[in-house]
C-alpha cells in the first residue's frame, strides 16, 4: 500500500548564506585570486561563490598550519586539546539545524539522513575523539606519541561534514594540525565549520580550509609542508596521490572505493533484509563507498525477495531534499548524473535486465531513480566498477562457498553485509570475505570508535577507533617508547 504525505519541508530560514565565501586561513576568511559557485543539485540554483585556492593560497595556509602546530598546538597538553574537541562538538550540536539544511541544500541529501545521520556522527566524532586527547599515552602506540605535524586532508562531496569530522577530529586529538580541501561542488558545510571553528576559540592556523577543485587538491597533497595526507575519493585519484606520496615519502591514509556485496541467505528473515537492500543501496542516493551495490541472493529465494524489494523500492519517495518525508535526493552533480546513467546504459546493452521505481523526477535539477539490474553476469560492467549512485545489481548464489567466492571477485574491500539466522554462517562467512568492515543483519551502521577502511584497491589505513589514532600518531618513529 502506498501512502500519500502532504509536504513537509524543512525551513530554509535557519540557513544565512553569504553571497560570498574567503579562504579559512589562519583564523580568518581571506580573498583568494579566483571564484566558482556552488549549485543545489535539486533545484540548479546558485547557492554561493565560493573561492577558488590557487598554489599561493595553499601555501599560506600550510605556512599557518606549521605556525600554530610548532607555537601552540602541538605542545598543548592534550587535556586542553580534548577541551577544544568538546567545545566544537558542542556547537555542532548547538548548530545542527543549521548544518544538516545547509548540507541538504548544497548536496542534494535527504533531510532526514543529513538532520539523523550527518550532524549527529559529525558530533560524536568530534565528542569521542575528545576523550581520546589526554588519553594517547594509553591508546598502545608507546607512553608519549608524537603527532606528525601538518596534515592535508582532501575529502569527497558525498558526507560532506561528516568526512571532515572523521578527519579533523583525530587529526588535532593527536596534536597535528589542518589543511583541508573539502569537494567542490559540496563546500558550505566546511566554511560553516570554520566558523564554528572561530565560535570555539580555536587558535588560529589549527584548522585551515581552502576550498577549490582537483587542481586545489593536488597542490594540497605535494606542498612539500604537508608531512601527512590523509584523502577519501575515488580510486583513480586515490592511485595518483599513492604514486605522489610514494616518491616524497609522506605518510599517507586513503579511503577509496568499493563494490560491496549484500549476501542473503535463504533463511534470512526476506522483510527485514529487504530493509537491509534498500538501507544498502538507496541512502544517501547510493553514494556511499561502502554502499551495497551487488545483491547476492541465494538462489531458492531470489524470486520472493526480488519481489519483494520491487514492491518496497515502489513505496520510495523521491524529491526536495529539504521535504522531511524525502527517501530519495537528488544526485550530487551533472557529472555524477552523466556517469550514473552512461553505466545504466551499459547493463542494459550488456544484456541484464533494468527496473527503476516508478517515482516521478522533477524537472530541475539532478535525479536518477532507485533501479535494479537482474540477470547480472559477474563480468558485466554494473557487477565490477563503482557506479555511485542509486543502481543494484543482482546475482544469484547457490552454496556459502560460492557466495563467498562471488562477493571476494572484485578489485575492492571495503564492506559487505550478511543476512541469515545462524550466527555459525555469519561467523563463518566474515572470516572469509575480504572486506574492511561486515555487517550482519544490518548495514551501513557507523560508529566513532569502530574503525573503517578497506583492503585491495578501497584503500588503506583505518579510520575511527584507537586503530585511526595510528594515522595520525608518529608510531613508526615509535613515539617515545
Ligand atoms: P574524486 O576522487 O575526484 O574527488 C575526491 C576529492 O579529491 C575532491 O575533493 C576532489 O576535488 C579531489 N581531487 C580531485 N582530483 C585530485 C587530485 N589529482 N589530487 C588531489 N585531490 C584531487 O572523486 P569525484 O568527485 O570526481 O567522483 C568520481 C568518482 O569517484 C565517483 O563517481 C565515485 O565513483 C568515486 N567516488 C568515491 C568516493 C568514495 O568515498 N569512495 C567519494 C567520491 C567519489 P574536486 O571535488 O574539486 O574535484
Amino acid at each position: 500500500m502506498r501512502f500519500e504525505y502532504s509536504p513537509a519541508p524543512e525551513s530554509r530560514s535557519v540557513v544565512r548564506l553569504r553571497d560570498s565565501y574567503g579562504l579559512f586561513i589562519g583564523g580568518s576568511f581571506v580573498a583568494g585570486s579566483s571564484a566558482f559557485k556552488t549549485i543545489s543539485p535539486a533545484t540548479e540554483e546558485v547557492l554561493a561563490e565560493v573561492t577558488h585556492a590557487g598554489p599561493e593560497d595553499v601555501d599560506r595556509a600550510v605556512a599557518a598550519a606549521r605556525q600554530a602546530y610548532e607555537r601552540v598546538w602541538s605542545a598543548m597538553p592534550g587535556r586542553e586539546r580534548g577541551k577544544y574537541l568538546f567545545r566544537i562538538a558542542r556547537i555542532i550540536q548547538e548548530r545542527a539545524r543549521e548544518l544538516a539544511v545547509l548540507e541538504s541544500m548544497d548536496n542534494g541529501k535527504p533531510i532526514r539522513e543529513s538532520r539523523d545521520v550527518d550532524v549527529p556522527l559529525a558530533a560524536a566524532h568530534f565528542f569521542y575523539h575528545a576523550g581520546w586527547a589526554d588519553k594517547l599515552g594509553y591508546a598502545g602506540f608507546g607512553p608519549s606519541p608524537r603527532p606528525l605535524g601538518v596534515v592535508g586532508q582532501v575529502i569527497p562531496w558525498n558526507f560532506p561534514l561528516l568526512m571532515l569530522a572523521w578527519k579533523v577530529a583525530p587529526a588535532l586529538a593527536c596534536g597535528n594540525t589542518v589543511v583541508l580541501k573539502p569537494a567542490e561542488t559540496t563546500p558550505l558545510t566546511a566554511l560553516l565549520f570554520a566558523e564554528i571553528c572561530q565560535q570555539a576559540d580555536l587558535p588560529p592556523g589549527v584548522v585551515n580550509i581552502v576550498t577549490g577543485d582537483g587542481a586545489t587538491g593536488q597542490a594540497v597533497v605535494a606542498h612539500p609542508g604537508v608531512d601527512k595526507v590523509a584523502f577519501t575519493g575515488s580510486t583513480a585519484v586515490g592511485k595518483e596521490i599513492a604514486r605522489a606520496c610514494a616518491v616524497s615519502g609522506k605518510r599517507v591514509t586513503l579511503e577509496l572505493g568499493g563494490k560491496a556485496a549484500n549476501v542473503v541467505f535463504d533463511d534470512a528473515p526476506a522483510d527485514q533484509a529487504v530493509e537491509g537492500i534498500v538501507n544498502g543501496i538507496f541512502f544517501n542516493q547510493g553514494h556511499v563507498c561502502c554502499a551495497g551495490s551487488r545483491l547476492l541472493v541465494q538462489e531458492s529465494v531470489a524470486d520472493e525477495v526480488l519481489a519483494a524489494l520491487r514492491r518496497r523500492m515502489g513505496t520510495l519517495r523521491l524529491g526536495d531534499p529539504l521535504d522531511k518525508n524525502t527517501d530519495v535526493g537528488a544526485i550530487n552533480s551533472r557529472a555524477q548524473l552523466d556517469k550514473i546513467s552512461e553505466l545504466a546504459g551499459s547493463g542494459e546493452a550488456e544484456g541484464a535486465a533494468r527496473w527503476s521505481a516508478p517515482c516521478p523526477l522533477p524537472d530541475r535539477g539532478f535525479w536518477f531513480p532507485p533501479t535494479v539490474f537482474t540477470e547480472v553476469s559477474q563480468a558485466h560492467r554494473i557487477a565490477r566498477e563503482e557506479i555511485f549512485g542509486p543502481v543494484l545489481s543482482v546475482l544469484t548464489f547457490r552454496t556459502p562457498a560460492e557466495a563467498v567466492e562471488k562477493a571476494n571477485n572484485t578489485p575492492y574491500g571495503l564492506s559487505a553485509g550478511v543476512w541469515t539466522e545462524k550466527g555459525s554462517l555469519i561467523l563463518w562467512m566474515a572470516s572469509r570475505l575480504r572486506a574492511g568492515v561486515v555487517w550482519a543483519n544490518t548495514f551501513n551502521r557507523f560508529d566513532p570508535s569502530s574503525p573503517f577502511g578497506g583492503y585491495k584497491e578501497s584503500g588503506f589505513g583505518r579510520e575511527g577507533g584507537r586503530h585511526g589514532l595510528e594515522a595520525y600518531l608518529d608510531v613508526v618513529g615509535g613515539g617515545d617508547v
